[in-house]
């Protein structure tokens, strides 16, 4: 069977990899970041052109399987990945990855957008903010009792002297993520509720020292034909499968479960 992969994450590499040695594999990034080596899987770079792109590719390709396994805040490419498959009739699964729970207890909020984010960083004076270069479009209102440290992976150093700029790339460990917390004496992390073990690092460090998160909240996505929370279960599920045969009978599994889907019967 011919499967396409969306990436961008590490949990779609680990895909690509175990389902290689079963079916022919496709994966797909959109060149923002890191181009991947994967052996025994053909890699493709680049946007598809929208929903029609994406759309013609899946036709030409005889694809069988679209799986989106995109960031969560990757929302257009999940929208694209619903409306082409519906145009072409190939069924797509998706791999959602849990999301961060705040344990009883401990101090934190969720919130909608930027506006959301401003008004629940009032009470702080060192923000650290993980959600990409959108602080940095808002320099002009950094209040005059704060100071803001903003990682990302690239950007222009800016021209404040209440903001601190750092340009890395994880993961990082949780000891660096203590160190920084403390040098840069941070009261508040801003962060996008990602998931998945490599950015936790900075979450587990402000649970350790008592720090708040503001979380900004996932976007919401379509429904796929099928949705995984873990790469064993959707491998699993794919085992033995025919997806020509077997896409009237795939059952939709709602988003975040945590339950094995059922293996369709061996052929
Ligand atoms: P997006 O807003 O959902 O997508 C923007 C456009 O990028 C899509 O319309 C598509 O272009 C192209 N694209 C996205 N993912 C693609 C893929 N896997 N293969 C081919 N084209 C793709 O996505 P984004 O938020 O800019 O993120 C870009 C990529 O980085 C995603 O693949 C995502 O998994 C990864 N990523 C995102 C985040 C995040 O916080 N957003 C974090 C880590 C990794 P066309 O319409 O031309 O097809």
């Amino acid at each position: 069977m011919h499967l396409l992969i969306l990436g961008g994450i590490g949990e779609a590499l680990q895909l690509a990899s175990a389902l290689a040695s079963m079916h022919t594999v496709t994966y797909s990034v959109a060149g923002k970041g890191r181009i991947p080596a994967l052996s025994g899987v053909a890699v493709r770079v680049g946007g598809f052109g929208g929903v029609e792109g994406l759309a013609a590719f899946l036709r030409e390709q005889c694809i069988e399987l679209l799986i989106d396994a995109t960031h969560p805040y990757a929302a257009q490419i999940s929208q694209n990945a619903a409306l082409a498959a519906r145009l072409t009739g190939v069924s797509w699964w998706a791999y959602r990855r849990p999301a961060w729970q705040l344990e009883p207890g401990e101090k934190g909020c969720s919130v909608a957008d930027w506006a959301g984010i401003m008004t629940a960083l009032r009470e702080f004076q060192r923000p650290f903010f993980t959600i990409g270069l959108e602080p940095l479009r808002h320099i002009a209102e950094i209040p005059l009792n704060q100071h803001w440290l903003v990682r990302c992976l690239a950007a222009e150093p800016p021209a404040s002297s209440r903001l601190a700029l750092l340009c890395a790339t994880g993961p990082f460990s949780l000891d660096q993520e203590l160190a920084l917390f403390r040098d840069y004496r941070i009261d508040v992390l801003v962060a996008k509720n990602s998931g998945g073990r490599a950015v936790e690092a900075k979450l587990i460090a402000a649970r350790q020292l008592k720090i708040p998160v503001v979380m900004l909240e996932r976007p919401a996505l379509p429904a796929a034909d099928r949705e995984f929370t873990t790469v064993e279960a959707l491998v699993a599920a794919l085992w033995n499968v025919k997806i020509s045969d077997a896409a009237d009978t795939i059952p939709h599994v709602p988003y975040c479960t945590d339950r094995t889907p059922e293996i369709p019967p061996v052929e």
